[in-house]
């Protein structure tokens, strides 16, 4: 066998390396040394983790980002890779999207937040570029797949599986109660606090809702929300004969890790299998409009276009670092982005300029409202 016909092993930079994506992301890398390779590593502000896994994997300059951004989108585009996994929680996730695409690298994308802010300004990025947008996110992740599987034209509607977070069945007098502590212990998932809390309010399912509408090309009307406890489904779609395609695996974000690092290939690996002959408890209800209003928010965020869903996510995070500091309760959470999303958002932001000026216009925005409620 010649060197040509080794297949070269696909060349990864895993940023947010400490966090809990990272963390997933590795593992896969870990346990797949013959088809993965990792060439870059960012953190944020954890030094020792991150210099521990640069050890780990051979990097020789990994990236601690809380000392600067530029460095971070430098590495990015100078090493040579083939695909970048963003696991960066929040908006700080964007730029470096960005600069992932610009250099023609394929993006594995667990930052929703790209595509909340950004969505068509990055879709045509990746476009000129020739490089691909692989969904991390499980439901998005299932619903590329059954989109690939099906084309885009038999599909009628794409369903969203939610967990229903830790309060699915909590009154309104008790939400009204909840504290940090609480919102941070999930039911099914193991994530980082920011996502955590948003699961709680449903929040997360909002950019959810958002991030397949500019992902798939659907308005909100095409994209339900179905509440499923157990998180066995990680989305479904229906194909226009009204048929429900799902997609079921154990409740575990190295699945659709996997999936969008070995892309277009489907490979064994050494998760465990979900065994259907097990006694499964899998059920499906309607979500609580009313008494989690962050979800309808997003709806008509995404329906509103221009930047409706910067605002929503910029006025979102900072509500729930404010809930995380105990400055607001459970409830103030959607009445920020409520009060944020009254203003007008009509302006369609043209450049990456004119959407990080309406991401900063809408946290002074929220914070001023978090003043207000916090008095
Ligand atoms: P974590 O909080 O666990 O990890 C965040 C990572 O990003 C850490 O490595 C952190 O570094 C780094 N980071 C934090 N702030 C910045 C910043 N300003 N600039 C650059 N890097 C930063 O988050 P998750 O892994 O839970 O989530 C990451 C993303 O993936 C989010 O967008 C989330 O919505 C999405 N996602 C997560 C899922 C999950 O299961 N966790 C599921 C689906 C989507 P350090 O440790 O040094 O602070
Ligand atoms: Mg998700």
């Amino acid at each position: 066998m010649s060197d040509r016909d080794i297949p070269r092993r696909k060349r990864v930079i895993v940023l947010g390396a400490t966090g809990s994506i990272g963390a997933s992301g590795l593992d896969i890398i870990r346990n797949d040394p013959g088809r993965f390779e990792i060439v870059g590593l960012s953190a944020h502000r954890n030094r020792e983790a991150l210099a521990s896994l640069a050890r780990e994997f051979g990097v020789s300059e990994p990236i601690l980002s809380s000392e600067g951004e530029a460095p971070l989108l430098e590495m990015i585009k100078r090493t040579k890779a083939d695909v970048v996994l963003n696991g960066i929680a929040g908006s700080s996730g964007l730029r470096p999207s960005i600069a992932a695409l610009e250099s023609g690298k394929d993006l594995a994308l667990a930052n929703k937040e790209t595509i909340v802010m950004a969505g068509p300004l990055v879709r045509d990025l990746a476009k000129r570029a020739q490089a691909r947008i692989l969904p991390v996110d499980s439901e998005h992740s299932a619903v590329f797949a059954l989109i690939e599987a099906h084309g885009s034209d038999a599909v009628a509607e794409v369903v969203l599986t939610a967990s229903g977070g830790p309060f699915r069945s909590w009154d309104r007098e008790r939400l009204a109660r909840v504290r940090a502590a609480d919102a941070l212990r999930h039911p099914t998932w193991s994530m980082g606090p920011k996502i955590t809390v948003d699961s709680a309010s449903l929040a997360n399912k909002g950019l959810e809702v958002i991030e397949a509408c500019r992902l798939f090309d659907l308005p909100p009307d095409r994209v339900k929300v179905v509440v499923h406890p157990q998180s066995l489904v990680h989305s479904l779609i229906r194909t226009k004969d009204g048929v429900l395609w799902a997609q079921i695996s154990l409740p575990d974000m190295r699945h659709p890790i996997l999936s969008a690092l070995a892309w277009p290939e489907v490979v064994p690996n050494r998760l465990e299998p979900l065994a259907l002959d097990r006694l499964l408890d899998m059920r499906f209800e309607p979500p609580r409009y009313d008494d989690f209003p962050l979800l309808p928010l997003a709806r008509r965020a995404a329906g509103m276009g221009g930047a409706y869903t910067i605002a929503y996510n910029a006025s979102n995070e900072e509500a729930v670092a404010a809930f995380l500091e105990d400055r607001i309760g459970f409830l103030e959470l959607a009445e920020v982005t409520a009060r944020v999303l009254e203003r007008d958002w009509s302006g369609e932001p043209a450049d990456f300029d004119a959407v990080f000026a309406a991401d900063a216009a809408a946290r002074k925005a929220a914070r001023d409202t978090i003043a207000i409620l916090a008095r």
